[in-house]
């Protein structure tokens, strides 16, 4: 079932995510429901805040990024089997070099700004089956996560841009917030009157 992505301005995108464990009811479902949801929009990942749940769960599935041929092949071939499920999720730490990449979201639509961000990132998380694991990511994949990963800690992309930045959008954002955008997947708009 393709669920409302929640827009801007609605509470429910500004809380810290709780933990889950594998009671949670009907997780199965609801990671099968975001999924559908992610795809319909094209996106390339969606944390539960945007579908209006405050709990450390976000999905990626970086593969269209793997037809970018300004990438190296090998960077390439590991965003196209970058298709994960992320639960519970901690960046333990960030390294390397700031680096610029014009971002967007699907809470956001219509709106792309580049957004700085660390190179490299060592992470920890459980996978659908409450499995621990480890990683280290780098590049695109690791900016991917760096933007879910915000998601279930309540921020943003649109926090990071400069105050100028902010400010020149401020109008837009707060029409996203109000309906008053052309968009092409459902949405739920928190100060839509009807
Ligand atoms: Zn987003």
């Amino acid at each position: 079932m393709i669920l409302p992505v929640i827009a801007y301005g609605d509470p429910v995108l500004r809380k810290v995510g709780k933990d889950i464990d594998k009671d949670y009811p009907n997780l199965s479902k609801l990671i099968e429901n975001m999924k559908e949801t992610m795809y319909n929009a094209n996106g390339v990942g969606l944390a539960a805040p945007q579908i209006g749940k405050d709990i450390r769960l976000f999905l990626i599935d970086a593969s269209p990024f793997s037809e970018n041929e300004e990438l190296d092949e090998e960077e390439r071939a590991f965003l196209k089997d970058f298709n994960k499920v992320f639960i519970n999720a901690r960046i333990v730490e960030e390294e390397g070099e700031d680096w610029g990449f014009s971002e967007g979201c699907l809470s956001i639509p219509n709106i792309n700004e580049e957004v700085m961000r660390q190179e490299t990132i060592h992470v920890t998380y459980v996978d659908e089956n409450f499995l621990p694991q480890k990683a280290t990511l780098s590049g695109l994949a690791a900016r991917v996560f760096q933007h879910e990963y915000d998601h279930i800690e309540g921020v943003l992309f649109t926090d990071k841009l400069s105050t100028l930045k902010k400010r020149l959008l401020k109008k837009k954002l707060e029409n996203i917030s109000k309906g008053k955008v052309d968009v092409d997947y459902r949405m739920r708009f928190p100060k839509l009157k009807r």
